[in-house]
């Protein structure tokens, strides 16, 4: 056995407890893991807290991502001993995730540990700060540059929101940094943020166009803060959804597309082919600071994870949460 959180349905709901977990009870895969690291991302949260119905099969592992050292491979790209990391891939979701110690998962899903990061590190950046750095590239992709303009992050304090802000700095963009904690300004501009914008400015009720105050945005909140970060974009400018912590909707106008040829780029972590995965953890491990990295970071116990789910929800958790698990 190891020690796993471990999410049960029953007759009175959803509950969440650290326990022994047999091995037999692993899913399929070719690819056995000793988890070192897991990360807490905002997707845990409500998978913990079944507060959205993420978690599709029970009893659940939690923990969408991971980094450890393969124990048992059947895949001819992994041999025992291998420094890999995971995220996305439904682990943790409709497969059991990483906030145990021991995963077993296909060897496709996985990309060897980047050249550079420790596995620490690698969880450190984890699924919120991957997703961060696709929507760099999808921006970069887009043919925005520093030159058009700002660019905007919102839920900057959380974790995809700090590793943008970081990214964004590190790639020359003077970034303005949305967020609904005024005490987190300092925080923000460490981690390389030339403007604090308070959330409320984007939170009223959308217009259709609004004055044009940034080229490029990374947004982690979706709803009103997205349609008014859509409503103020400069013409030719680009927004990358790829969060929903404020919510689902988007009470937006084809206006900001039409007539001034804003664009909104999807940005979908969890099943990114492999050579654009592979290519956003080397950019991560070329370009993120650190310093600032450390910065962002805390760093917990597994005893302690479970604890967490509802404090992130409530956005009261700064940048990212790495779980130690065997303090490898
Ligand atoms: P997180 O650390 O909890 O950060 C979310 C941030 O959003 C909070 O820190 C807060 O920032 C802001 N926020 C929270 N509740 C809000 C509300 N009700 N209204 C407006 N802003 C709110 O979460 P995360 O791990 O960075 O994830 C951020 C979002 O991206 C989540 O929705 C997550 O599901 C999504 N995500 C998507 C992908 C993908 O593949 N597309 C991958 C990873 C994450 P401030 O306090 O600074 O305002």
């Amino acid at each position: 056995t190891f020690r796993a959180w471990v999410i049960e349905k029953g007759e009175a709901g959803q509950s969440l407890a650290l326990r022994d977990f047999d091995e037999a009870d692993l899913m399929d895969g070719d690819v056995t893991v000793r988890v070192s690291h897991s990360g807490l991302n905002y997707k845990d949260g409500l998978a913990m807290t079944g507060k959205m119905p993420v978690v599709r099969r029970f009893p659940m592992i939690p923990g969408i991502d991971f980094a450890g050292t393969v124990e048992a491979s059947a895949h001819p790209d992994y041999k025992a001993g291998d420094a890999v990391v995971l995220t996305g891939w439904g682990v943790g979701e409709t497969h059991l995730g990483g906030l145990a110690e021991r995963a077993r998962v296909r060897g496709d899903w996985l990309v060897p540990l980047p050249d550079g990061l420790s596995p620490a590190e690698a969880m450190a950046i984890g699924t919120a700060g991957y997703t961060a750095m696709l929507s760099v590239l999808a921006l970069e992709r887009h043919g925005l540059t520093p030159g058009d303009g700002p660019a905007l992050v919102t839920g900057a304090s959380g974790g995809v929101g700090s590793v943008a802000v970081a990214l964004l700095k590190r790639a020359g963009w003077h970034v303005i940094a949305a967020t609904g904690r005024s005490g987190e300004a300092e925080y923000l501009k460490g981690l390389g943020a030339a403007e604090i914008l308070e959330r409320e400015a984007l939170a009223g009720e959308p217009r259709p166009l609004a004055k044009e105050r940034w080229a490029a945005g990374i947004d982690a909140v979706g709803g009103k803060v997205l349609a008014n970060a859509l409503a103020m974009t400069k013409s030719g400018g680009a927004i990358a959804a790829c969060g929903n912590a404020g919510g689902m909707d988007l009470p937006s106008s084809v206006a900001p597309f039409i007539l001034r040829g804003v664009s909104l780029l999807g940005i979908n972590s969890v099943t990114t082919p492999q050579e654009p995965r592979r290519e956003a953890w080397a950019r991560l491990a070329r370009d993120l600071d650190r310093g600032g990295l450390a910065a962002m970071t805390r760093t917990v116990s597994l005893d302690e994870a479970g604890g967490l789910a509802k404090t992130l929800l409530e956005g009261q958790v700064r940048g990212r949460t790495v779980v130690v698990i065997d303090g490898t």
